[in-house]
């Protein structure tokens, strides 16, 4: 097993792309702590990994809070004497015009997307740096690199993480440390279904309608792919669309 002993925090884990990831993390060893706010879903999840021989534990709490954010990767530490990767996966996508978006839908996509990544971020990097080793792995998007109408608040918070992360990378990469960032398209998940701006969901919807979207298991092996390299190899930045997505 690659992963075999390695301890991974994954954000995010409670749906989609981060309980994908959580499992195809532990089918190669890895021993994981599950973070998002619906406990009830980090538990069953928690509940499948440990049926199949895995190890996992849950820390439920919403990581806008900066000391719940660093407690999140403490909760590594404390249950298994180290963090090895963080996927900083936990994000929403509130889509909508910008002279209709509400500035607390902004707010919160910036806390969640963006800050919340920062806070992980900085308290692994400290652990890592002890350690000599590391992988933080930040879960931007497409949105990330280019912009366009109805993502004003998204583009910015995704913006936000190529820019954070490649700061990161330029620090850490000394101390043996990776940073990966991974820009996926359009990807089945529940995420589109908490866009606030009726008409903007259901004209995003009616797109993915239009086209065979991502399945989270892609964006996982990518991830796996990422942390799965020889120590010399940083992979930067993976870009993937749905063959659909123009
Ligand atoms: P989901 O909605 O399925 O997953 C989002 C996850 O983030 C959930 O586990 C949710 O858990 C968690 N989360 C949201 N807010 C908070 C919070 N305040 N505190 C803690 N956890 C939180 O969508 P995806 O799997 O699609 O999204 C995962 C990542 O992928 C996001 O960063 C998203 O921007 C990115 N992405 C998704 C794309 C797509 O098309 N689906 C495309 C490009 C990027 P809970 O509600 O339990 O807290």
């Amino acid at each position: 097993m690659k992963l075999e002993d390695k301890v991974v925090v994954i954000t995010g884990a409670s749906s989609g792309i981060g309980e994908e990831t959580a499992l195809a993390l532990a089918r190669e060893g890895a021993k994981l702590v599950l973070a998002a706010r619906r406990e009830d879903r980090l538990r069953a999840l928690a509940e499948k990994i440990k049926a199949s021989g895995g190890e996992a534990v849950v820390f439920a709490a919403d990581l806008r809070d900066a000391s719940l954010a660093e407690a999140c990767i403490e909760k590594a530490v404390e249950a298994f004497g180290r963090i090895d990767i963080l996927v900083n996966n936990a994000g929403a996508m509130l889509l909508s015009p910008i002279d209709r978006a509400e500035p607390s839908d902004w707010q919160s996509m910036i806390e969640i997307n963006l800050l919340s990544l920062m806070y992980t971020s900085r308290a692994a990097l400290i652990k890592m740096r002890e350690q000599g080793s590391g992988h933080i792995v930040n879960i931007s998007s497409v949105a990330g690199r280019s912009a366009g109408p109805t993502a004003g608040g998204y583009n910015a918070s995704k913006w936000g993480v190529n820019g954070f992360s490649e700061a990161l990378r330029r620090e850490a990469h000394q101390d043996g440390i990776r940073v990966t960032v991974i820009e996926p398209g359009v990807v089945a998940t529940e995420l589109t279904r908490h866009i606030p701006d009726e008409e903007t969901r259901t004209s995003y919807e009616a797109r993915v309608g239009e086209m065979e979207p991502l399945e989270s298991e892609d964006i996982a092996a990518a991830i796996l792919y990422a942390v799965t390299q020889p120590r010399r190899v940083n992979v930067n930045e993976i870009l993937i669309r749905p063959l659909d997505q123009g």
